[in-house]
């Protein structure tokens, strides 16, 4: 089954999966699926199949106990995405401490940069010289970009945790960091905000995201939406919803005279981001308003609480056509993970497992805990026995103890290595548990081991 509701197939759909890293995809960086001199992007380039659906449960919580998750392909110019898959953030075109040669290695199958840092520097204009993210990271695979929403938002509110998912009691919107100045300013028509690298005033709006993402260009863009806190009131949010739907019509307005006009290029496919906070009743109203609209897939965003995150997809992939694909912007708790696949997500980003990473906190199959214990100076085992990583297949506890330890950069770099690893092998295996018709056994069994000893994340 190909996404046909779009456009229709051509000859230049794919045929045979090409993964990232392999020769075929270096290929296609230097000649994209659906490229053509003179011609705008193929959109047929773009699209996903359904490879096998969950079973619906009683318990199930899409309607009628219907369970969206699925294992999937989606299909870019750059390459194909196994889904449900894990996208390792490589915030400024590179993930901190690492090659994307090691990302290859460890089984990544796309990237995320963002297109707020990106913009404050090289400059969009750059990537757009030279051929695009993936040629300019040396990435010989897809790559997403976010909008730009988040990073200007979260100057909003003077703090990057806008996503904070236990919050509870007290609802402001006006509510700001202790010592923080506020940033940015949300009106109708975009965000004015203070730059954080050089004080600048800048100007973010659905077009400018747009036309930001479009040189940039990267495979899979999200549309520019105003993202709220579980802090906001509710008649904030509604108000939100209202005037992201607004935004994400001109996104697509943009994005459509963008790709007309800029010829010889890979299509680029846009994804709709559905807000709503923790509202059903929003949540359902938001995600009929991007289904309406002429998107190639869903984000699936803004402030959500922690056990309502199940909840949420499934409210929204109800709305929502069956072959547009679904991403999961920023979760990568073990336990969100699978609450995300079950209820649909087909692809996952998250920073923290490589933020953490650099403070010591190693995940295993056995839950989280730091390398920079006192007791692990003198463990010469690998992180986790059993694991095929570069770094567990190599090093031991005590010599990543002594280099972060002494801040050396190595030690960063082999900590990230397992932490990726770890998440883009949990995407794969529940992959093959969704395929192999196991699911469940397999959820019960990894969220009991994990969190036998308390361990957070
Ligand atoms: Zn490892």
């Amino acid at each position: 089954m190909t996404d046909v509701s779009n456009t229709p197939t051509s000859s230049t759909a794919p045929a045979a999966l090409v993964s990232a890293g392999s020769p075929e995809a270096a290929a296609l960086v230097a000649h994209p699926r659906g490229a053509q001199p003179d011609q705008p992007g193929d959109r047929s380039a773009f699209g996903f199949e359904v490879v096998r659906r969950l079973d619906p449960t009683a318990d199930g919580l899409g309607r009628d106990g219907v369970r969206h998750g699925r294992a999937g392909i989606l299909h870019t110019p750059h390459g194909d995405i196994q889904t449900p898959a894990f996208v390792p953030v490589a915030t400024q075109a590179t993930m901190k401490a690492m090659l994307p040669e090691q990302l290859v290695d460890l089984g990544a199958q796309c990237t995320l940069a963002n297109a707020f840092h990106l913009f404050e520097r090289p400059g969009e204009d750059i990537l757009d010289e030279a051929g695009g993210l993936a040629k300019f990271m040396n990435w010989n695979g897809p790559t997403f970009t976010d909008s730009g929403g988040f990073q200007v938002m979260s100057l909003g509110v003077g703090f990057k945790k806008t996503l904070a998912m236990d919050v509870t009691g007290l609802k402001s919107d006006d509510i700001i960091a202790k010592g923080k100045e506020r940033l940015a300013f949300v009106d109708e028509d975009g965000v004015t905000f203070k730059s954080p690298l050089n004080g600048d005033i800048h100007r973010f709006s659905a077009e400018i995201s747009m036309g930001i993402q479009h040189k940039l260009g990267a495979d899979i863009m999200f549309s520019f939406d105003e993202l709220t806190t579980l802090m906001n009131t509710r008649s904030y949010q509604e108000e939100s919803v209202e005037r992201t739907y607004r935004w994400a019509k001109r996104c697509v307005a943009e994005h459509q005279r963008l790709t007309a006009e800029r010829t010889g290029k890979p299509y680029q496919a846009l994804f709709g981001v559905v807000q709503g906070a923790n509202y059903e009743d929003l949540r359902r109203h938001a995600a009929q308003q991007i289904a309406s609209l002429d998107f190639d897939g869903v984000g699936i965003g803004g402030a959500i609480e922690k056990r309502l995150l199940g909840n949420t997809c499934a409210w929204i992939c109800d709305e929502m056509p069956e072959l547009r694909p679904r991403h999961v912007l920023g979760i990568a708790a073990v336990d969100d993970i699978f609450a995300g696949v079950e209820n649909g997500g087909d692809t996952f980003d998250c920073v923290a497992p490589a933020r953490t990473a650099r403070n010591g906190a190693i995940y295993t199959r056995d839950g989280r805990w730091n390398v920079l214990r006192t007791a692990l100076k003198h463990d010469f085992r690998p992180l986790e026995e059993g694991c095929d990583c570069y770094t567990c297949t190599h090093y031991s506890r005590a010599y990543l103890h002594h280099l972060l330890k002494s801040r050396e950069m190595s030690g960063c770099t082999l900590a990230t290595i397992h932490n990726e690893r770890f998440f883009v092998k949990l995407l794969d295996d529940i992959r093959a548990s969704i395929v192999g018709g196991y699911f469940d056994e397999f959820r019960d069994e990894t969220l009991t081991r994990f969190y036998a000893n308390g361990s957070r994340g």
